[in-house]
């Protein structure tokens, strides 16, 4: 639709710089925001698929029961996995799943499952892994370049998609790493890319197909500039969609990056965070009711005071 198209552009456009932030005893490098898969090039003329990958899927219920069939055709969440993850982190990254859309109002959950799903992978297979984003893959004649007829591999901002810790499109994408708080998790362990990407997976292609939300969450996000909730300049306030990623995150207590949110992580406090999820949604709710009720809506069907469950690091 054309309101997405919008400020999809903007978006890409709108990265964070890299910078270092201290958590504990050790300084950690932070990399870029993840991109969204909004304003993404569509397939080049001289695409060529990869050859036919095997994934390993599970399947998930509205109730948040994790499956290996799809006992329920047509009325089940696709999870899939690309064969090199391991069978333990699939199972995790399933679970962080079923604590997000458990508790969702039915109308979201089906209006998902015909529209979205989701892929793990790990860095050695990429994103663009994925049937959805593998025309993004980058290429021998492209090796370092963003420019002319190889910028349909890089974002908006010059990064190689190869490179995303995880995508969130029609199918929310994210590496092992980053949810399993591996070592060589690019957000330091700080940061629950997976539930960013899957936030918008649910707000693009579940809100506006099974309730109001879409509008409101964009009107929402015009009250909060208007009113400068949060920090105008963050990359959760560039657009609608980073908005209500971003939010998401907090609200389940998984985003600890400094700046991303623009304060919607700090309840307040001059250089901290949230300390609990309750702490995190009572302040949503107090600083940005019309967010807070989309994402009570969205992921407790108005039960808020339902825990969310969720840890950056599952283990
Ligand atoms: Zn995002």
């Amino acid at each position: 639709m054309n309101v997405m198209h919008i400020y999809c552009r903007v978006l890409l456009v709108s990265a964070l710089s890299s910078v270092a932030v201290t958590h504990g005893a050790s300084v950690r490098s932070y990399p870029e925001h993840p991109s969204s898969d909004c304003g993404l090039p569509s397939r080049p003329g001289n695409y060529r698929p990869l050859p036919k990958q095997d994934f390993k899927y599970k399947w998930m219920s509205a109730n948040g029961n994790i499956y290996d069939f799809e006992i329920f055709p047509g009325q089940m969440l696709e999870l899939s996995a690309t064969e090199l993850l391991d069978d333990a982190y699939f199972a995790e990254g399933a679970a962080v799943i079923s604590n997000m859309m458990k508790n969702s109002p039915e109308e979201v959950f089906y209006a998902l499952v015909t529209r979205g799903s989701v892929g793990f992978f790990t860095w050695e297979d990429k994103t663009t892994i994925f049937p959805e984003y593998e025309h993004l893959r980058d290429r021998p004649e492209c090796e370092g370049i963003c420019s002319g007829s190889c910028s349909d591999t890089c974002t908006g901002d010059g990064r190689k998609y190869d490179t995303l810790a995880g995508l969130g499109g029609q199918r929310a994408t994210c590496v092992d790493s980053n949810y399993m708080c591996l070592s060589d998790d690019p957000y330091g362990n700080m940061y629950s890319v997976l539930v960013h990407e899957f936030a918008h997976t649910v707000h693009q292609y579940a809100l506006p197909h099974s309730s109001d939300y879409w509008q409101l969450i964009y009107d929402a996000w015009i009250n909060a500039n208007n009113e400068n909730i949060w920090d105008s300049h963050s990359y959760a306030m560039s657009n609608h969609l980073e908005y209500f990623a971003e939010a998401s995150g907090v609200f389940f207590n998984v985003n600890f990056h400094f700046s991303s949110s623009g304060g919607m992580n700090s309840c307040g406090r001059p250089s901290g965070y949230c300390q609990t999820e309750t702490e995190a949604r009572e302040w949503l709710r107090s600083k940005d009711p019309l967010l807070f009720d989309a994402l009570s809506f969205t992921y407790t069907n108005y039960n808020p005071d339902i825990p969310g469950e969720l840890d950056v690091c599952p283990l």
